[in-house]
């Protein structure tokens, strides 16, 4: 402990390092920059591909330098200190003298390192044949090499994006080539725009299952593409960038692990929210492009054509026209989304340094300390007559379900305030908060969790709410138990509000929950049992049953969806079954079990829509991959076991009114995430419920609701091959 608070009174040397950088590169370098040590080489301005979001193939082939020509070029002194080349195009293995090109370089350039190559990988023998041949060469010369295959897809959605068919197999059968065959290090490049935009966790589970390794980008206007008019690209409706930001999220959390490449897509996470560009570029200070007219720029998106270096000396054209680099910087990077990746600028390490200290400070086990010791500001009287309510708990990772909680939980203060109050929330991953509140039309300030503000919002407002959610043995139990010590020290009310208690089984856990329940001055919990446990815990003997806050929200909504009128579908609601609802099960007859069950409710639904004549439908209560993402278990589920069946599932990030209408407009629902059960409970829907809580929650809420006639455990499920778990149903 003594070790952070430290931290927190001295910030580490390398950011005073980095600010000294920013002041150099900021008054010196853009001045008198350095000469460039990576050069964007494009080795053809021509392309056998039809891309989605690039127009260099309807380009005619024209001038393009030789290898002696291009190593000319590159023994100008400005590339004296190039350490790396990457070549691309166009095309670059439609040129026959490809391995000539890297043999110029490798003459030409004295402190080169390596080199890479972009490539298509239409022309599969080709491509093979002449990288075969450039990487013989790099090897003669002791540089090291890398390959990356474009691949903007899983199979046709890849052709469609490249506009050429059978291409994901020739990329497939390059990428194998290289991996089987030589120790190149091969790497994946897929760029997003309107048209594959659905369909990049398909890639990534893809790349995952392969162990390929792949960078992931947002198509951007390039100059040298020629696409400055493709509406294909940056043209995201707000479910797309939503849906997108969550991906680009999957990848942090589950995928990439260099710093760098982390960094870029916090920076995509963010532009797409609407903010400007967050991180620095190559090209502010170590990069050029050189084109294979010879013509130098300094980059390729924005920059306009500086000079041309079989004409005039390179050094001078690059030194010249710096008025034009300084431009780019005041006109154009802002809003420049390519994945150019950068060192850190101190506002980046700045923010790094401050989450991770705050994720260290507010862990269980410190945040009781964490929020007893940090210095809180003193909070101005609240004469406006206005209440603040200051909501935590999980968000930043919601569900549908906890969107709705959330709604439910506003709607009654807004109630009990008269409508005089303000709200915040805590959020975990506040770009997710954003949309759930724009989804619920509701006005609240997002206060990010890892962060002082999280402690200082609990000291300001009136009332600290723990907003819904179990509390369980998990260590996020630190957010509300430090927001209430924080609230407690200002003597604001605290209250829990919706909660489930349990399962928990570790003591620290027990002994967090146990702290938080006796820091609340009201608790309102979801269901009976949490009650009687609480009870237990505190010795208190003030609980309240208050029911799941998501059936006032949904109460009040009703109406909206009472008019749907029916379709002949049979809407399913369903969840992977993870391990922590195991139980006593060893791990093999879990997997047995889990196999089993998915088998045998996959054969019910569809004699069930045999038999009724319905569509199976499969909805997503969750697209976030932390909770789990829905979808990713239907890609799997559906791709199993329906192949041959006629299905929709919903790729779309869900909302509740979304839910909310496909239940009152299907003819049955199937129900296995829990708020999908009190959601179909609520909607006075017909549904069926699986419980893979093993007697756990589901049946609760059945039980406290009298609607155990719809319960189908999901053991009696995996054992039973002839539908015998399915309620009886004559008509629908
Ligand atoms: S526009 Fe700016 S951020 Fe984009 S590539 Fe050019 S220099 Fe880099």
């Amino acid at each position: 402990m003594k070790d952070l608070i430290k931290q927190i009174a001295k910030p580490p040397i390398y950011l005073y390092r980095a600010y000294k950088e920013k002041w150099l590169n900021d008054l010196y370098y853009d001045r008198f920059p350095p000469k460039p040590t990576v050069i964007n080489l494009l080795a053809n301005d021509i392309c056998n591909s039809k891309c989605t979001m690039c127009n260099i193939w309807q380009q005619k082939q024209d001038f393009e330098f030789s290898p002696a020509q291009l190593e000319k070029i590159l023994s100008d002194d400005l590339f004296t200190n190039i350490t790396a080349v990457g070549i691309t195009g166009g095309e670059p293995t439609l040129r026959e003298d490809l391995p000539a090109l890297y043999e110029a370089a490798c003459r030409a350039l004295p402190s080169l390192k390596g080199m890479s190559i972009i490539t298509n990988a239409i022309r599969r023998d080709d491509v093979i044949e002449r990288i075969e041949a450039s990487a013989k060469v790099l090897k003669k010369y002791d540089k090291r090499f890398g390959i990356m295959v474009s691949l903007d897809g899983y199979g046709e959605i890849h052709d469609i994006n490249r506009g050429r068919p059978g291409n994901f197999a020739t990329a497939v059968e390059v990428i194998n080539h290289f991996r089987n065959n030589t120790n190149i290090p091969v790497s994946v490049g897929c760029t997003i725009t309107k048209k594959n935009v659905w369909h990049v966790d398909e890639l990534l589970d893809w790349l995952q299952a392969e162990g390929i390794y792949g960078r992931f980008r947002i198509a951007e206007f390039i100059k040298r593409l020629y696409n400055d008019e493709i509406d294909e690209i940056r043209s995201f409706d707000a479910d797309e960038r939503y849906h997108l930001q969550c991906f680009f999220k999957r990848l942090q959390l589950e995928y990439e692990t260099g710093e760098p490449f982390l960094r870029t897509y916090e920076n995509i996470i963010q532009m797409l929210g609407g903010k400007p560009r967050q991180i620095g570029c190559p090209y502010h200070k170590k990069g050029v492009v050189l084109d294979s007219k010879g013509t130098l720029l300094y980059c390729a998106p924005k920059s306009k054509e500086l000079g041309n270096t079989l004409k005039e000396k390179a050094e001078k054209i690059f030194f010249g026209n710096l008025e034009e680099r300084r431009r780019l910087k005041r006109e154009a990077c802002s809003d420049c989304i390519h994945d150019y990746h950068a060192v850190a600028t101190p506002q980046n390490l700045w923010h790094d340094y401050q989450s991770k200290l705050w994720s260290r400070l507010l862990n269980l086990h410190r945040a009781e300390k964490t929020a007893k010791l940090t210095p809180l500001a003193a909070t101005p009287k609240n004469t406006t007559g206005i209440k603040t309510v200051y909501i935590t708990g999980w968000y930043g990772t919601e569900t549908v379900g906890d969107k709705a909680i959330l709604g439910g939980i506003i709607d009654y203060y807004e109630k009990e305030f008269a409508g005089k109050v303000r709200f915040k929330v805590s959020s975990i991953y506040p770009f997710l908060t954003v949309r759930t509140l724009e989804e619920l039309n509701i006005k609240a300030d997002i206060v990010p969790f890892k962060s002082k503000q999280f402690l200082q919002a609990a000291a300001d407002s009136d009332i600290t709410v723990m907003g819904g959610g179990p509390l369980m043995g998990m260590g996020s139990l630190s957010i509300p138990l430090a927001a209430f010590i924080a609230a407690k020290r200002r003597k604001r009310k605290t209250v829990v509000f919706g909660c489930g208690i349990g399962p928990l089984d570790h003591e620290q856990h027990i002994e967090a929950v146990t702290k938080i329940l006796k820091l609340s001055d009201e608790i309102k919990l979801r269901d009976r049992a949490s009650v009687a446990w609480g009870e237990k815990l505190t010795g208190r003997n003030d609980l309240e049953y208050y029911g799941d806050p998501a059936f006032r929200y949904l109460k009040k909504r009703k109406a909206h969806f009472q008019s749907e009128e029916k379709k002949p579908v049979l809407a399913c609601f369903l969840r992977d079954w993870s391990k922590e609802y195991k139980g006593d099960m060893t791990d093999a007859e879990f997997e047995i079990c889990k196999t089993n069950f998915e088998k045998n409710i996959a054969a019910a639904i569809k004699e069930f829509c045999r038999e009724f004549h319905l569509t199976p439908a499969f909805y997503c209560m969750h697209t976030f991959s932390v909770g789990g993402d829905d979808r990713t278990f239907y890609r799997r589920f559906v791709d199993t076991y329906f192949k041959d069946t006629e299905t929709y599932t919903e790729v779309r990030p869900s909302s509740v009114d979304q839910i909310a209408r496909a239940m009152t407009s299907s003819s049955l629902n199937l129900c296995m995430r829990f708020h999908s059960v009190l959601f179909a409970h609520t909607l006075e829907t017909n549904f069926l419920a699986i419980d893979y809580t093993r007697g756990g929650k589901i049946k609760g809420f059945l039980t406290d609701n009298n609607a155990l006639d719809r319960i189908m455990p999901l053991e009696k499920i995996a054992a039973d091959a002839d539908f015998s778990f399915l309620p009886k149903i004559e008509k629908l």
